[in-house]
């Protein structure tokens, strides 16, 4: 028997579902386990916890895959995890066709994330363990997804803390290079092999959604009683008459929230990136659906663009903020909080009085409440009063697991902005 017996003195974290076990809280290793292999986590009087995948020498010494003693960890098992992870999708989504599939310990598959691109999965393999039944995985990919092809994207520095070389390519069938996804009925290219992550992120589906209300009319136009709600048709009327929001949307990556503003009846957008990469493939998504000529791309740092738009004093109906993740570990909180001010503040006074302002954080050390406060006190150094009409998490293809506050990394929000006078 391979066991992990804990330290008295510990925090109840894996009673309350947290799925990792710390070096730190580690009494005694008794059998000998090496990296990869399966152990059973047991309290310090000898109780068991729960089965796990241990790891000789990263912090993070066990990864929970069950709380149930007599199941056994095979191939079968992973097999049969992936297999409810896909139920669930098919369940809760309205589509499966592109959406991410397996997520993680939130899917009880630690360190394993594979985003379905149509007939393609992309597997990003950031433990050890998995690492170790790689074979087995793909097989049981292809298997419960029904893909043709499987493409690996390895290339996250995490990797590099289980003791992982960074690792792409194509380890099934014929990978193409690009994928053509659906999302809410837009079109949108992906790039498997170059794009960031695994290429697009499914996360934030459900919010893109979530902007229509607010875009398809500009803060100066007087909507009409008989203007209820129509997607299609403020889509049509935007592309006839120009009428709709004007947008900015600062860290466009290749323009997914730009496409959904310009479906939902933007008049027109404005995407920000310092990726010529990301927004080459914004202007092909553009091009898709038809759009190109109701955007504009600038490749810049969104710093500076918002620093410069400021001072020729611009002013849009809308403005999106979905940076990249400003802090991944606690130390780099404090700093994190700067750039989420001030991009806040910058975003903020861009905003037309009774427009909106839609921001988003992906940094998980960062919590829903510190965030908030942050842009609260930007609002009040920019003398605007807020009103939060939105606040929303990731998809439900991204579950959080309440017991883990790493996975409540997802934090977005929709406020309309007006000026205190
Ligand atoms: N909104 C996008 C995702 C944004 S990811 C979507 O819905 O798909 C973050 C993006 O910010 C990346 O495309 C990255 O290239 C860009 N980025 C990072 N730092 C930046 C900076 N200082 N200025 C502008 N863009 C930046």
């Amino acid at each position: 028997m391979k066991d992990v017996w804990l330290i008295k003195s510990r925090k109840r974290r894996i009673e309350q579902g947290h799925p990792w076990v710390f070096r730190n809280e580690i009494e005694k290793i008794t059998g000998d386990p090496a990296t990869g292999d399966v152990v059973q986590v047991k309290n310090h009087q000898g109780h068991f916890l729960a089965q796990g995948f241990y790891h000789e020498a990263s912090q993070i010494a066990v990864r929970v895959v069950t709380y149930s003693e007599k199941e056994k960890v095979d191939d079968r098992f992973l097999r049969e995890k992936m297999k409810q992870a896909w139920q669930y999708r098919k369940r809760v989504l309205r589509h499966t066709a592109s959406c991410r599939a397996i997520y993680g310990e939130a899917d009880g598959l630690p360190g394993l994330v594979v985003d379905k691109y149509e007939q393609v999965a992309v597997v990003q393999i950031l433990s050890a363990a998995m690492d170790k039944r790689k074979e087995a995985i793909v097989k049981a990919i292809v298997d419960v997804l029904g893909v043709k092809a499987v493409y690996e994207r390895s290339d996250a520095p995490v990797r590099q803390l289980e003791g992982l070389e960074l690792s792409s390519g194509c380890l099934y069938g014929e990978c193409p290079s690009s994928v053509t996804i659906k999302e809410n009925g837009l079109q949108l290219e992906v790039n498997l092999v170059e794009g960031q992550k695994t290429g697009h992120f499914f996360d934030q589906r459900e919010n893109r959604a979530a902007i229509a209300p607010f875009v398809r009319f500009s803060t100066e136009e007087k909507p009409r009683p008989d203007q209820h709600y129509d997607e299609q048709k403020a889509h049509l009327a935007a592309e006839s008459t120009r009428v709709g929001a004007t947008v900015l949307d600062c860290f466009s990556h290749t323009g997914a929230f730009a496409m959904h503003a310009l479906m939902y009846g933007a008049a027109h957008v404005t995407l920000v990136d310092s990726s010529e990469v990301a927004l080459s493939q914004a202007k092909i998504n553009a091009e898709l659906n038809g759009y190109l000529d109701r955007a504009s791309f600038e490749v810049v740092n969104a710093f500076d663009y918002l620093r410069q738009a400021e001072q020729e004093k611009q002013q849009f109906d809308v403005v999106i903020l979905d940076p990249p993740a400003f802090a991944k570990h606690k130390k780099a909180v404090d700093q994190a909080l700067k750039g989420y001010k001030e991009i806040n503040l910058r975003g903020l006074k861009l905003v037309k009085d009774g427009g909106f302002l839609v921001t988003a954080s992906c940094s998980s050390p960062v919590t829903r409440q510190e965030w908030l406060e942050v842009i609260h006190d930007a609002a009040m150094d920019a003398h605007k009063l807020l009103r939060m009409i939105e606040y929303r998490s990731a998809g439900k293809d991204h579950p959080q697991l309440l017991g883990m506050p790493e996975n409540d990394y997802l934090k977005f929000a929709i406020f309309e902005v007006k000026s205190r006078g």
